[in-house]
């Protein structure tokens, strides 16, 4: 479904992604982990089409996306939940739902997916009239995978959801989640720093280091693999 080809993306002179490639088959659940300053969210953002590739390709089934505006990738299928949400404070939670619904693909099943996202997340429709500042960190990411779910997306994109979370909420938002991909068919590629939740989640992931992917496979085998134990579940 998404091919992501030798991938390159600068800041100014500074390079952040080295010729990264990866692939994401359709319902399939796929994490990319790394420490901080990796290149996690600049590989999302890229993908979003919010930061240009200065080479490789971006492949989206079979159109090339990497030179494509944000909103008609978004219009194309590809919701982005990113690191911390950035939802509209002073809009309630209804209205930061109906943001999600723009393209035009995502109002003629309007009913359908706010029937799916309040039943994912009941809290969000006890509380549709709330303001989005009012809610607790995990209301916010809740509300944040709502709107991403709202546009009726074939991908679902999230930057670290997990970040600054308690591990209860965390647990909850992770097996969402699972049934958003399990149950609802849905193809989910998410960046984790949280690794050891992450790799059990998941079917494949990557190892981002540097920029520069390390390894990737099935989440099952890098769960046990050596330098992952090592240096990244403190084992
Ligand atoms: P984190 O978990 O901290 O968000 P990350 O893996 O998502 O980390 P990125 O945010 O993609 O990493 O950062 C990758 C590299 O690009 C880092 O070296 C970072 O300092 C740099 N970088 C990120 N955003 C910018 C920016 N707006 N301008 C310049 N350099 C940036």
């Amino acid at each position: 479904m998404l091919s992501v080809k030798d991938l390159s993306v600068f800041y100014d002179g500074l390079q952040a992604l080295f010729s990264v490639s990866l692939s994401v088959q359709r319902e399939m659940f796929v994490c990319i982990l790394g420490p901080n300053g990796a290149g996690k969210s600049t590989l999302l953002q890229t993908i979003a089409g919010m930061l240009p590739a200065k080479e490789g390709q971006i492949a989206l089934e079979d159109r090339l996306i990497h030179r494509i505006p944000p909103h008609r990738i978004a219009a194309m299928g590809v919701a982005f939940v990113p690191e911390e949400g950035w939802l509209y404070p002073q809009m309630n939670v209804w209205e930061n739902l109906l943001m999600g619904a723009y393209p035009k693909s995502a109002r003629k099943e309007l009913e359908k997916q706010t029937d799916l996202v309040f039943d994912l997340f009941p809290v969000l429709k006890e509380r549709r009239n709330q303001l989005a500042e009012t809610l607790s960190g995990g209301e916010r990411q809740m509300l944040a995978i709502g709107r991403g779910l709202m546009s009726n997306p074939r991908l679902l994109m999230l930057d670290e959801p997990s970040l600054g979370l308690a591990p209860l909420v965390v647990k909850d938002i992770f097996s969402i989640l699972e049934t958003i991909n399990r149950e609802k068919k849905l193809t989910i590629l998410l960046t984790e720093q949280n690794i050891f939740h992450a790799l059990r989640l998941s079917q494949k992931a990557y190892l981002i280091e540097n920029g520069k992917i390390t390894m990737s496979g099935n989440s099952h085998d890098l769960l046990a693999n050596e330098h992952i134990k090592k240096n990244y579940l403190g084992l």
